[in-house]
């Protein structure tokens, strides 16, 4: 069995063993896990907080308004959905899409680690406040302070900051230094990244 073939039976029986969880209270309200898609070759995966009602509704993540958005913003810099690996912290939508509890994301925390442990990436992307405080425990951390700038992970791994795509649709204006330019600004990071990274070189942004 090639390596390629082993890591993918690996991510779908992950993906059996989420469907099946009840580790957390959210499982009792979920309709579909959405234990996330994409490529298990990417040097890039993305994490959001949790699925909303479109995603629990269709068991893939990030499908819903701020789903298409997140697709627009990779396409603008030539990415596509299957370029990267997509997943959320907690993998059942929490009611009326509140953030996920501490407990909610320690119960789901195993699921997460092992996805990235099984596909390996060197550089995560955290979109908004909830992933980004996930892997990086900063008291105070403020993801309108800190978007666009890399972190230190485990095992050289970083963690890219950048606005969740929520909360772009709910800050609408393009005016320079706006969250929606300086997104602009920051996928063009990524996407310099995913480039640096596949031809085997050191991150420099
Ligand atoms: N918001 C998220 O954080 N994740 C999704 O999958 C969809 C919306």
């Amino acid at each position: 069995m090639t390596d390629y073939v082993k890591r993918k039976e690996l991510l779908l029986e992950l993906n059996s063993k989420i469907s099946d969880c009840n580790l957390c209270p959210l499982s009792s309200s979920r309709t579909n896990t959405v234990p996330g898609e994409g490529s298990i070759e990417t040097p890039v995966v993305f994490v959001g907080e949790g699925p909303g009602a479109d995603e629990d509704a269709s068991g893939k993540p990030f499908v819903g308004r701020a789903g298409e958005l997140l697709t627009k913003i990779l396409e603008s810099v030539g990415l596509s959905r299957q370029d990267i690996f997509i997943t959320n912290i907690v993998k059942c939508r929490p009611p009326k899409n509140r953030v996920p509890t501490a407990e909610e994301q320690r119960a789901c925390s195993a699921y997460l680690l092992s996805q990235l442990a099984v596909i390996k990436p060197k550089v995560i992307v955290a979109l908004g406040a909830t992933a980004l405080s996930y892997f990086v425990a900063q008291d105070g951390i403020q993801i309108t302070k800190v978007r666009g700038q890399l972190f230190d992970w485990i095992g050289g791994v970083k963690v890219f900051a950048m606005f969740h795509p929520s909360y772009l649709l709910r800050n609408a204006s393009r005016a320079p230094g706006s969250p929606k330019s300086l997104t602009w600004e920051d996928i063009q990071k990524v996407r310099k990244m995913y480039d640096q990274l596949l031809a085997g070189k050191e991150i420099n942004i």
